[in-house]
């Protein structure tokens, strides 16, 4: 990627859904914003919470032909961005006027793509591309008018301008050395440019804007089409921003204080994690610690850039620092995974298949058990290929309704006894992973979350 030594001290903070959900949580993200600017700041945010659900949603009801039910979301999706605007800016009514005008643009050319889908019977994923990503461009547009109306002078930097990938356009690869010299560009362009929107002209006072507001997930392919980076993916740009600007920092700001020792949603009396290495941050997010995109880490890694999950709601609270630090020794953190496809393979399949199973199934956990090999990979995964190649090379045992739980940390060989013997679920796991840095099983998906909450009544209670 592109050295850019004049971006040494620009930091760049991530906002996800519930970080610009409502108009308290917007103003929040705004005060956590004004309390970052003694350097420069690259902002980068999600759609607000649910919208993204949303624009799939109008996506299949576009595929399924049912004008109503895309008239009804699209009516949906205007409003809440509307009064979303009305709230933020209702003190600043030329302001108001011009994101209501944008926001209507928006919605309007969106509304054209989705009815031109409506006959076809099916929405292509390059459309589908276009449909999600605006989410992302009327959170950002909003907010970057409420920035500069509260006095932070903002200005708006498209991301399909500088994030650029390759392959599937649902879940793009991104291109590191496009984005490498796109980035630094765009990025001091839109800082050097002093004004919000490059359709407001030249800054008449000539300053620099303090703030650079973008957009997560969304990106284009190499023929300039719409592209995203995979549900959960703007902590990823974020991540891939700071590499390519050699941020200070990255503060991913969420709804939790910290990565937590497991989900607080599942489990009670969680307790935030301070510290933790970047290899086990990546593993926790990469074996389902929703808390983060499991590629989150890459990028920060190849520049030693230290990331930060904060919580918004609570700005206070020091949260989690992501550092390549010496790794404590135990248990540091629980991830989990609920629906996964269990495969179990012959020793001699296995030796087979391999190659094929690494290119097309990217399995999380590969164990092997008396003269099985037994792996999981994750239901997003698309099979048929696969098991059209797999056909006739030898028996695949396949089943579904099963979940995974992962204990990351080190040294952890030593606590797998007590475990088992203590937790029935594990005992009569049907395939288990014990490395120094992880234990993973898998269970009935009936059984995870108690599971679970037993594994961490056990480890951190
Ligand atoms: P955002 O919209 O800010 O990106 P996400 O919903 O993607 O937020 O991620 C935050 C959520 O991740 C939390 O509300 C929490 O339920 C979930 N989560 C899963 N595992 C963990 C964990 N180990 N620590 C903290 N949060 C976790
Ligand atoms: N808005 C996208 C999603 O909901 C990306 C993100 O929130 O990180 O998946
Ligand atoms: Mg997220």
């Amino acid at each position: 990627m592109n050295n850019c030594p004049e971006h040494a001290a620009v930091k760049v903070l991530k906002f996800g859904g519930t970080s610009v959900g409502t108009f308290d949580a917007v103003s929040r993200t705004m005060d956590i914003v004004a309390s970052r600017t003694d350097s420069e700041v690259v902002v980068c945010v999600s759609a607000l919470s649910k919208v993204t659900d949303l624009l799939y949603a109008i996506s299949d009801a576009a595929a399924s032909g049912d004008e109503e039910k895309v008239n009804g979301f699209m009516y949906e999706l205007r409003r809440r961005h509307q009064s979303l605007a009305q709230s933020l800016l209702s003190a600043d009514p030329v302001r108001l006027e011009k994101a209501s005008e944008k926001i209507n643009e928006i919605c309007d050319t969106l509304f054209a793509v989705v009815r031109s889908t409506l006959t076809l019977g099916d929405v292509p994923d390059r459309i589908k591309a276009v449909i999600i990503s605006n989410g992302e461009i009327l959170s950002s547009t909003i907010i970057c008018f409420a920035l500069n109306s509260k006095g932070i002078r903002t200005g708006f930097a498209d991301a399909r301008t500088m994030i650029y990938t390759q392959g599937d356009c649902l879940c793009g690869e991104p291109c590191f050395d496009k984005i490498g010299q796109a980035v630094p560009k765009v990025v001091e362009d839109t800082f050097a440019r002093g004004t919000a929107f490059p359709y407001e002209g030249k800054a008449r006072d000539g300053q620099r804007n303090q703030v650079v507001i973008t957009q997560g997930f969304i990106a284009s392919n190499l023929q300039r089409s719409a592209s995203v980076l995979g549900r959960g993916g703007s902590d990823y740009t974020a991540s891939i921003i700071a590499s390519a600007l050699n941020a200070s920092k990255v503060e991913i700001w969420t709804d939790v204080d910290g990565i937590q020792t497991t989900d607080p949603r599942i489990c009670k009396g969680t307790r935030r994690i301070e510290h933790i290495s970047y290899s086990q941050a990546a593993r926790m997010a990469y074996l389902g610690a929703k808390v983060l995109h499991p590629m989150t880490i890459a990028p920060a890694v190849s520049r030693n850039i230290p990331v930060y999950v904060l919580n918004t709601m609570n700005p206070e609270c020091d949260g989690t620092a992501i550092v390549p630090e010496e790794e404590s020794k135990g248990p540091k953190g629980i991830a989990f995974k609920r629906n996964l496809y269990v495969f179990s393979f012959t020793l001699n399949g296995w030796e087979q298949l391999k190659d094929k199973i690494n290119d097309h199934l990217r399995p999380d956990v590969v164990a092997v058990k008396e003269d099985k090999v037994v792996m999981t990979v994750d239901f997003s995964v698309n099979l048929g290929l696969f098991l059209k190649m797999a056909a006739g090379v030898t028996d695949i045992d396949l089943r579904t309704g099963k979940g995974q739980i992962s204990v990351v940390g080190k040294n952890l060989i030593g606590i797998a006894p007590e475990l088992e013997s203590r937790i029935p679920a594990l005992a009569a796991h049907s395939g288990k992973l014990l490395k120094d840095s992880e234990l993973s099983y898998i269970v009935d998906s009936s059984s995870l979350e108690d599971t679970i909450r037993e594994i961490h009544s056990l480890l951190f209670n």
